[in-house]
């Protein structure tokens, strides 16, 4: 699988693999230092799980590490989002169910699978595309809602999590926006 931004062949319609949301009608908001959540953990060789483990406090309110700011530094498990740390999967046609989303590795509970991407963009926009995706009989469309005011489109560039309408996984979403 890749990552890369190559076109993934036989998909419903044409479709882009992209590994962060793209922002066509605003910049991406950059994190200001004052609000960086920084955690109280300290790295003990002889506990890996003390490295930003289950008793984080940012892992806690599901809040991700900063790189650059954790106490850990490299050592901190709670970057993945923002170091694409994804889990083995691959894209399947699963019969009657549209596509989905296969583990190629065994994954833990709580553990990080992937990110659902696309175009970030205004509900205006949302509802003019949803519109004409419907006027064009486009069946696989994927428009999320983000936040009270934006929404995700992932119908034609998007992270495999976006076409995998039926994710095989039960209870594995984790929501992170920012
Ligand atoms: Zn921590
Ligand atoms: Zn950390």
């Amino acid at each position: 699988m890749s990552f890369s931004g190559d076109p993934v062949t036989e998909m419903p319609i044409p479709y882009r693999d992209i590994s962060r949301n793209h922002f066509s009608y605003r910049r991406h908001k950059k994190q200001k230092d004052e609000d960086i959540s920084i955690c109280e953990c300290k790295f003990d060789f002889g506990d890996p799980d003390s490295a930003c483990g289950e008793r984080c406090l940012n892992v806690i309110k599901n809040t991700e590490c900063t790189p650059g700011f954790c106490p850990c530094d490299d050592n901190c498990k709670n970057q993945k989002y923002q170091k694409c740390d994804y889990a083995k999967t691959k894209l399947v046609k699963c019969e009657g169910r549209g596509w989905g989303l296969v583990a190629l590795e065994e994954i833990k509970e709580g553990q990080f699978i992937i990110e659902y991407c696309g175009e970030v963009i205004s509900w205006k926009e949302a509802k003019r595309r949803a519109q004409t995706y419907e006027t064009h009989g486009v069946k696989d469309a994927y428009i999320i809602s983000l936040n009270a005011s934006e929404a995700i489109d992932a119908t034609k560039k998007g992270s495999l999590a976006s076409v995998s309408s039926s994710v095989d996984f039960p209870f594995s979403i984790r929501f992170i926006w920012s």
